[in-house]
């Protein structure tokens, strides 16, 4: 199954798999986990590098823009720990390489996590595309269903910039909102209109923009509980980390000023 390397060492031959399993894809202890668990939610999400950063270069946000690449949360918090960033890669490399058995893994845990709530009778939600832009709804899992369609139960959502994603009747247990940057900022205008709940990044959370409602997306991570047509405002955060540069995200225009 696994693309294999061999190192020829004091004439012994070992055979090393270039990717490794990860013991978990989706995690549920984070900032943004902790907030929905405020409001009775837990939330479970998939984080993987984003972009082409895996060792076949795959690109996993094809609609990125400089300015999102470069403030990607993978840069902030507790993405700047080096160890985050190789479980993250890990998962990136999963599923470039052996999506199959990637899938299988996920459908495990899915599975598990909606038995524990059960038990619980507790409420939870699934974000697959934590630090990626994965067009889940096409890629088919088993029994020609998508991962959407296996779980008709689970709450999934996600944000996205592929503006392709919205031409097509999405999972009714899906909520997707299109992310704008500063390379699309007409498009996400133009998904306002028609009732599409677009997420904006500003330096300080309006009350309405352009005409439409802003509700403060800091607040929590629930996006399909949003009113839709609505803005999902969200304040940019400063990155940390060596050779950061925070006047990027401005100068590109990735951060609407609305501050005085
Ligand atoms: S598309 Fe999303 S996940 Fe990908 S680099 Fe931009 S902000 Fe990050």
């Amino acid at each position: 199954m696994f693309e294999t390397l061999t190192n020829i060492t004091n004439k012994k031959t070992i055979m090393k798999p270039i990717i490794e399993i990860p013991k978990e894809l989706l995690t549920t202890r984070n900032a943004k986990t902790i907030k929905g668990e405020k409001f009775g939610w837990s939330t479970y999400i998939l984080y993987m590098t984003p972009a082409k950063n895996n060792d076949k270069g795959v690109n996993l946000c094809p609609f990125a823009s400089a300015g999102c690449l470069k403030s990607c949360l993978v840069g902030s918090g507790r993405g700047s720990m080096s160890n985050v960033e190789k479980g993250r890669r890990k998962r990136a490399n999963y599923f470039v390489y052996a999506l199959p058995m990637f899938l299988e893994q996920l459908t495990a845990e899915i599975t598990l996590i909606r038995m524990k709530h059960k038990m619980d009778k507790s409420k939870f939600t699934v974000r697959l595309n934590g630090t990626s832009d994965i067009p889940y709804e096409n890629i088919i899992v088993k029994d020609n269903k998508n991962i959407f369609e296996l779980f008709p139960d689970v709450i999934f959502y996600d944000y996205t910039k592929n503006p392709n994603r919205f031409k097509k009747k999405l999972p009714k247990n899906y909520s997707l909102v299109f992310s704008r940057s500063e390379t699309n900022h007409d498009k996400a205008i133009e998904l306002l209109k028609q009732g599409v709940n677009v997420a904006m990044v500003f330096d300080k959370i309006p009350t309405k923009y352009e005409g439409f409602p802003v509700i403060n997306g800091d607040e929590s991570d629930l996006r399909f509980l949003d009113k839709k047509g609505s803005v999902i405002g969200l304040k940019y955060k400063s990155l940390t980390g060596k050779n950061v540069n925070n006047k990027y995200a401005f100068e590109t225009g990735f951060v609407i000023r609305t501050a005085a």
